[in-house]
C-alpha cells in the first residue's frame, strides 16, 4: 500500500470510529427498571456484554437492571440471580395470572420484601389475551378478588413494579392489529383508576406509561392521573416506537413537566444467541438517542417508524435514568453506592 493510500485508509477508519455515537451524558448511570431476564443466568451475563458494548463504544453507562421475571417464570432462586447480577440487579416478584387469580397471597408479600424483592410485578392486560370468556376469570384489574393484594401492598409499602394494564390504543385511523378496541381499552384504564382511587398510598410504577402515550389526549389524561395520584409513576418500556403517534412538542413538554415521575425501561427479555447481543446494544442505543438527541432515530427500542429525538435536558435525564428509581425501589441506592457511584 502506498503511503497515500494508507493515509486514506486511516482517514476512512477515523471517520468510521468518529461516526460511532458518543453520549454527551457519559457520567449519568442508567437503570433499566423493566427487564424480563428472570432466572436465565447465561442471559444475565449477556446483559453485561451489552453493558460493555455501550460503555466501550458509546460512552453510555447502563448501570443496573430491575428484573421482573418473565411470563409464567417468576424469579425462583433470588440469591443465584442476584449473584449473577454482580450487584447490578434487583428483582421483583411477579404475577402474570391476574385474570385467573393472583398467585401470591397477600399475607406472603411482606416475607418477599424482607427477602429482598423490591416490588410486585402484576400483568393485567386485555382479558381476551388470556381468557376465552370474561365470566371465566377476573377480566379487569379492579376486580374485588385483587383488593386484599392492593390493600396489603399499600399497607406495607410494597412497590407495584411495572404493573401492566391494557395494551396500546392508537387513534381510529392507526389501530392496526395491535392498537385495537378503544372500548375494552377504556374499561381497562378506568378499572385501574378505580384501584388508584381505592389505594391513594399505593406506590406504583406503571408499565409502558400506563399505555396512555399513543394519542395526545391520552397524554392529557396522564397529566390528570399524575396530578391526582402522587404515588403514581410511569416507566417508558416499549413506548418509544409509538412516539411518532403524538405531537413531539407535547410529549417533550410532558416528560419535562413530570420528570420526577418517569423512569427509563425497555422490556428487554432473554436471548440465547451471542450474535444477537450487538443488536440488543443497538436497541438500547436507539432509546437513549431518542431521549438525549435531536437526531431522527430509525425506530424505537423494538424498531418501528422514524422518531424525532427529544433533546431532554440533563436534569430531566438524570431523574429518568436513575434518580427516580433510587427513590422508589428499596435498596437500589445502597447497591449503586457499593458499585462506586456518587449518589446525591
Ligand atoms: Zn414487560
Amino acid at each position: 500500500m502506498t503511503a497515500r493510500l494508507f493515509f486514506l485508509f486511516l482517514t476512512l477508519l477515523g471517520a468510521k470510529v468518529q461516526a460511532q455515537f458518543q453520549s454527551e451524558f457519559s457520567d449519568i448511570p442508567r437503570i433499566d427498571v423493566h427487564t424480563h431476564v428472570a432466572n436465565d443466568i447465561p442471559a444475565i451475563s449477556r446483559y453485561f456484554d451489552v453493558r460493555n458494548i455501550l460503555l466501550d463504544q458509546h460512552a453510555i453507562d447502563l448501570a443496573f437492571w430491575i428484573n421482573l421475571g418473565d411470563g409464567d417464570t417468576p424469579i425462583i432462586d433470588l440469591d443465584t440471580v442476584l449473584k449473577a447480577g454482580k450487584g447490578r440487579m434487583s428483582c421483583a416478584i411477579s404475577d402474570y395470572t391476574a385474570h385467573d387469580g393472583l398467585m401470591h397471597s397477600p399475607s406472603s408479600l411482606k416475607g418477599f420484601m424482607d427477602q429482598g424483592f423490591v416490588g410486585y410485578k402484576i400483568w393485567s392486560g386485555p382479558w381476551y389475551r388470556v381468557l376465552k370468556n370474561k365470566e371465566e376469570g377476573y377480566p379487569y384489574v379492579d376486580d374485588l378478588a385483587h383488593e386484599p393484594t392492593f390493600a396489603e401492598m399499600e399497607r406495607i409499602g410494597m412497590v407495584g413494579a411495572s404493573i401492566h394494564v391494557a395494551d396500546p390504543n392508537g387513534p381510529w385511523n392507526d389501530r392496526g392489529d395491535w392498537l385495537t378496541d378503544p372500548i375494552e381499552y377504556w374499561k381497562e384504564i378506568t378499572a385501574w383508576h378505580t384501584v388508584l382511587t381505592r389505594h391513594p398510598d399505593l406506590k406504583v410504577v406503571m408499565a409502558h406509561s400506563n399505555w396512555l402515550i399513543c394519542q395526545d389526549a391520552q397524554i392529557d389524561y396522564l397529566r390528570y392521573l399524575l396530578a391526582t395520584f402522587p404515588n403514581l409513576n410511569l416507566d417508558l418500556a416499549a413506548t418509544f416506537q409509538y412516539f411518532y403517534m403524538v405531537s413531539h412538542d407535547n410529549l417533550r413538554a410532558f416528560i419535562i413537566e413530570w420528570s420526577d415521575r418517569i423512569l427509563f425501561g425497555t422490556d428487554i427479555g432473554s436471548w440465547s444467541d451471542d450474535a444477537v447481543t450487538a443488536e440488543r446494544a443497538q436497541q438500547y442505543l436507539r432509546a437513549f438517542k431518542i431521549l438525549e438527541t435531536s437526531e431522527i432515530v430509525n425506530g424505537g427500542f423494538f424498531g418501528g417508524p422514524e422518531i424525532q429525538g427529544l433533546t431532554l435536558p440533563r436534569e430531566v435525564l438524570e431523574k429518568i435514568y436513575y434518580k427516580n428509581a433510587l427513590r422508589i425501589y428499596p435498596g437500589v441506592g445502597e447497591k449503586m453506592i457499593k458499585l462506586g457511584y456518587q449518589i446525591d
